[in-house]
Parts: structure tokens; sequence; C-alpha cells
């Protein structure tokens, strides 16, 4: 069945969320936003959204409603809590969480979801703040196919490389797959600048060096010039990405798989986050390498 233009409800409006419903509106829909804080609410509605003063009030006046919050324990309070998405439960309404959560916790999500007679997909992202601003997302699903089919002119509008991984909780997996790459990756480029720095080598020319050989990467592209200006703005914070490390070590136990370099690098991540440092960026575990050998290659 041809559908026309859906109604869309969006939930959570903070660094990717806010940019991914201005994508929805240059698209054409005109989505019902909600966030715990205010601000953000208005001002999407000053751009063309409307407002809902309740993730269930999101949920009634929509035909599908995307989430897109901090943690496992978030989406299950706007989905299943009090003034939450099941309180507005009807007939065709299908819930996209593109949140970065634990399988284990979507699947039981969904468990409650499918019994209210309300569809499901999980649909996390990747490629940051820039991709979310650029439409440009990498959109990893899982779920029923129909009901991605329905999704793909959201996904559209969001993101450019999109993907159907499987039945429900497949996207989550392929997420957390993806940041343990980012995670071990930013820990190298961390090692590589601080070892190139104290041993005496502008970290400007060790950047350069790397990133014309097989050492390349789009951490280096993207947060090498910031690393070595210890610009830490967010991005992705680090205490988010503490979170993804929880999540990637509880299926990796799940699933009886040895993760030994990640649970080493959740450890970095948590002394950053426990030193108060986990609303910067996450290339900021660079300053626990640096903590590590008593040198800032900031100073040197
Ligand atoms: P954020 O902290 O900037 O935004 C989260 C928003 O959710 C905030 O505006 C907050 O007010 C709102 N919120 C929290 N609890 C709520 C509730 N109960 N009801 C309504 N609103 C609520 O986080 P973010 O960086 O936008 O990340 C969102 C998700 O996307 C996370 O799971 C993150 O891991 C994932 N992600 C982030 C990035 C990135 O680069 N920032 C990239 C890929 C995936």
């Amino acid at each position: 069945m041809e559908r026309g233009k859906e109604n869309i409800g969006f939930i959570g409006l903070g660094i990717m969320g806010k940019p991914m419903v201005r994508n929805l509106l240059k698209a054409g829909y005109v989505p019902c936003v909600y966030n715990r804080s205010r601000a953000a609410v208005s001002e999407l509605e000053a751009e063309g959204a409307t407002a809902a003063n309740s993730s269930k009030e999101a949920a009634e006046r929509s035909d599908i409603v995307i989430t897109m919050l901090p943690d496992s324990s978030d989406v299950e309070a706007v989905v299943l809590g009090t003034n939450g998405i099941l309180e507005a439960a009807h007939e065709g309404l299908l819930l996209i969480d593109m949140s970065t959560i634990s399988p284990v916790v979507t699947k039981r999500i969904a468990a409650e979801v499918e019994k209210a007679g309300t569809r499901m997909l999980d649909a996390p992202v990747s490629g940051g703040d820039k991709g979310a601003i650029a439409g440009t997302l990498s959109i990893m699903a899982g779920g029923d196919a129909g009901d991605f089919e329905r999704a793909m002119p959201l996904f559209e509008a969001m993101g450019k490389t999109i993907r159907h991984c499987g039945p429900l909780g497949s996207g989550q997996v392929v997420k957390a797959c993806n940041q343990i790459v980012v995670a071990l990756v930013i820990e190298a480029v961390s090692e590589a600048m601080v070892l190139g720095s104290k041993a005496g080598v502008d970290p400007d020319v060790i950047l350069q060096v790397l990133s014309g050989g097989l050492a390349q990467n789009r951490v280096l592209d993207l947060r090498g010039p910031t690393m070595i200006e210890h610009d830490f703005t967010p991005g992705f914070k680090a205490r988010l990405h503490r979170k993804d490390m929880g999540i990637i070590l509880e299926t990796a136990r799940e699933f009886g798989v040895a993760l030994p370099v990640s649970a080493l690098v959740d450890q970095m991540f948590t002394h950053l986050v426990a030193g108060g440092k986990g609303d910067l960026d996450h290339s900021s575990l660079l300053l626990v390498i640096e903590a590590l050998s008593n040198h800032s290659i900031n100073e040197a």
C-alpha cells in the first residue's frame, strides 16, 4: 500500500535529535517534538515543528514515533513509563528507537510494545553530530522488513547508508560493533600522539604522516586536529561512549565473547568520567594517556 506523508513524533532533542528533526522538516514532514528540557522544543517549534507536552502526546499525534535518548533506562521510561508512548498506543503506531541502547533491553521493550499492538524497530546511527546535521548518518536497523520499508522515507531524510541488519536488536548489535572500533581507534591515535610528542616530534607532523598511509582513519581526519589543540567540545560525549562500552561488554558476556582490549578501554572511559570529564568529547580519551605518561601534547 502506498502511504502519504505520515505524521511523525520525535522525542529527545539533544546533539543528535535536533538536527535530525531539522532534516525531517526539510523533507516536508512536520514532526511533533518533545524533550525533557523545554528550550529545544521551543527552538524547533520556531522552525516549523509542532510541540508536545509529553511523550504520550507526541505518540498520540503520530503514525510513527522516533526516540533519540541517551540510555536504555531513558528509553524504558519514555516508552513504558507514566505519560509514555505506550499510554498512547493505537492501531498502526510504529516506534523507531534510534538511540544507542542494549540489544537485551531493546528486546524487553519490544515485547511490551508488541503486547500493546504497536510495532517497533531499533535503528541506531553512526556519523556523529556532523552526520546528523548533514543528513548523512549511517542507519542500522533491526526488526520486521515491512516496518523497515515503511520507515525508509524517514531514514532517507536523515541518513545515507541505510541497512536492514536482521531481526529486532540487530541494529543495536551492529552499533556495538561500531563503537568497539571507534573507541579502540581513539585510544590508538592517543597512544601514537603521546609517544611521538614526548619523543620530540611535532604532533602536527605525526598527524600528517599517519594520515598518508595505512594508519589513516576518520578519527585522525576529523578529531586529530582538535585533539592536538585539546578542543574537546562534544561531538559525542565521553559518558555516552562509556555507556556504549557497558553495552558492548554486557552483550559480549551474554554471548560468551572475550573482548580484552574493549574491557581495558572501558576502564579508561570510567577514569575520565569519574574525573568529571564525562561531558567532554570522547576524543578526550587522549587525556587519560597523557596523564599516564605525564605529558601533554598541547604543551609540547
Ligand atoms: P544528548 O544528551 O545530547 O541528548 C539527549 C536528549 O534527550 C536531551 O535533550 C535530553 O533532554 C533528552 N531526554 C533525556 N531523557 C528524556 C526523557 N525522559 N524525556 C524526554 N527527553 C529526554 O545525547 P545525543 O548525543 O543526542 O545522543 C542521543 C543518543 O544517540 C545516545 O544514545 C547516543 O549514544 C547516540 N548517538 C550519539 C552520537 C553523537 O555523536 N552525539 C552519535 C551516534 C549515536
